[in-house]
């Protein structure tokens, strides 16, 4: 018999939970699956993303180190840390701007009644904006590596690449050990990765089981906008800038990509995503691993299209609910908060919603809105991650080859290797 490729399996893994989640939440009884839940589906589930949050700081400290260090040359590094920021602030700029044009077509909270549906929501106060930038120094880089805090790892991993490099050949033991240290946590992600397709089938049907098709009734409006505003980035958006910018194929690049796109799909967490992003955009799409181990974990930090997607339609929707107008001015407002919101929001699920209070508040809609929208976020959270990461992994390819650095013979070659997985 034909080996399924893990690919493939994690693909039917995805088909498969959301089957069987479907059937559960119409067919069998509430205290049933939440059984099935509580002794199943919630302990698989997190025991596959605690193994995959398990490497995500020492892998991000190590593959930053020994990219921000291989890069050998400091300007390089500068010119290559400044055109992915340039470039994942426009196109995080552009989304909020493509949100904000689709929710004023479609007029998403025209005709949807105000009434709060279920869950609590705490407002949480919205950081300062400049306090995102002055945040990302550590104080204590320690204390940053125990609470997970990517910003500072990252700044702190660059600095320390970068000295490293201006030291040259007498750090070179000290680097062939953060690169086999590297090497040993990429070897963990592929042993936890067998198991992804358990994982994803636990972390989906748990989702899709309690959440039935009535809570999207009432959004459905609002929910159809974002998923509109999410297909028109990733196909047309990243498909032109890939074309036009990146001068590659997108297809070639979606084909690759979409094993990055389940499990980020699944685990709603650009962070989680971070291990099997690098893999793919270094193995499958070509980019050399000085570049990968940089802008990938930058990007799950800072670059969020999909989150920010999300904060303009949801914006456009709390206003038209709450009869507050928008004038010109609020929403170039609103897709500079947006932008730099996306930035402060942490790679994991839900961040999205607490940063949208920064958005709300700036313009005056009231925060207290948050929790109509509150429940039917999980499932947009899903897929705004996928974009979110999809838009890390194609401004390192542009990037990459702008640099004339992307393998396109491995960036061309169709062969499925499994060796990415
Ligand atoms: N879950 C998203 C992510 O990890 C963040 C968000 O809530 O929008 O990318």
């Amino acid at each position: 018999m034909k080996k399924i490729s893990l690919t493939h399996q994690i693909l039917f893994a995805l088909i498969f939970g959301i089957i069987f989640g479907v059937i559960a939440n119409a067919f069998f009884p509430l205290p049933f699956n939440n059984e099935v839940s509580k002794w199943v589906l919630v302990p698989l589930g997190k025991m596959f993303i605690n193994g995959i949050k398990m490497l995500v700081v020492p892998l991000v400290l190590c593959s930053l180190i020994c990219g921000a260090a291989s890069i050998g040359d400091i300007r390089k590094l500068g010119r290559v840390g400044g055109k992915i920021f340039v470039f994942y602030l426009a196109t995080t700029a552009a989304a909020v701007s493509l949100a904000l044009i689709l929710a004023n077509l479609i007029d998403p909270g025209i005709g949807t009644s105000l009434a709060a549906m279920g869950k609590e929501f705490k407002a949480v106060q919205a950081p300062f904006v400049m306090d995102i930038f002055t945040n990302m120094i550590p104080t204590n880089p320690i204390e940053s590596l125990v609470k997970g805090d990517m910003l500072q790892i990252i700044f702190f991993a660059i600095i320390f690449g970068i000295a490293m490099t201006m030291l040259g050949e007498k750090t070179k033991p000290l680097f062939n050990t953060i690169n086999q240290i590297n090497e040993v946590l990429l070897k963990i992600i592929g042993l936890i990765m067998v198991t992804a397709p358990i994982g994803v089938f636990a972390l989906i049907s748990n989702v899709i089981m309690f959440q039935g098709i009535a809570v999207l009734l009432p959004l459905i409006k609002y929910a159809l906008t974002i998923v509109l505003g999410l297909i028109v980035q990733v196909v047309f958006v990243y498909g032109i800038f890939l074309r036009v910018l990146g001068k590659v194929n997108p297809i070639y690049f979606f084909k690759k990509f979409w094993p990055v796109m389940t499990v980020a799909f699944s685990t709603s967490s650009s962070n989680a995503t971070i291990p099997i992003n690098l893999e793919v955009c270094e193995k499958k799409l070509g980019v050399p691993k000085p570049i990968a181990s940089f802008t990938i974990p930058f990007g799950a930090t800072v670059n969020m299209d999909g989150t920010a997607i999300m904060q303009g339609v949801a914006t456009i929707f709390l206003a038209q609910l709450y009869g507050v107008n928008l004038n010109f001015q609020s929403m170039l407002m609103i897709i500079l908060t947006a932008t730099l919101a996306s930035i402060g929001t942490a790679g994991v699920p839900g961040a999205g919603m607490v940063m949208l209070s920064m958005v709300l508040l700036q313009v005056g809609i009231p925060v207290e809105g948050i929790p109509i929208i509150l429940s039917i976020d999980r499932i947009l959270d899903m897929m705004r991650t996928v974009v979110n990461v999809t838009g890390d992994a194609v401004g390192t390819v542009i990037v990459a080859n702008s640099e004339k650095e992307l393998n396109l013979i491995a960036y061309n070659n169709e062969i499925e290797s499994e060796a990415a997985m």
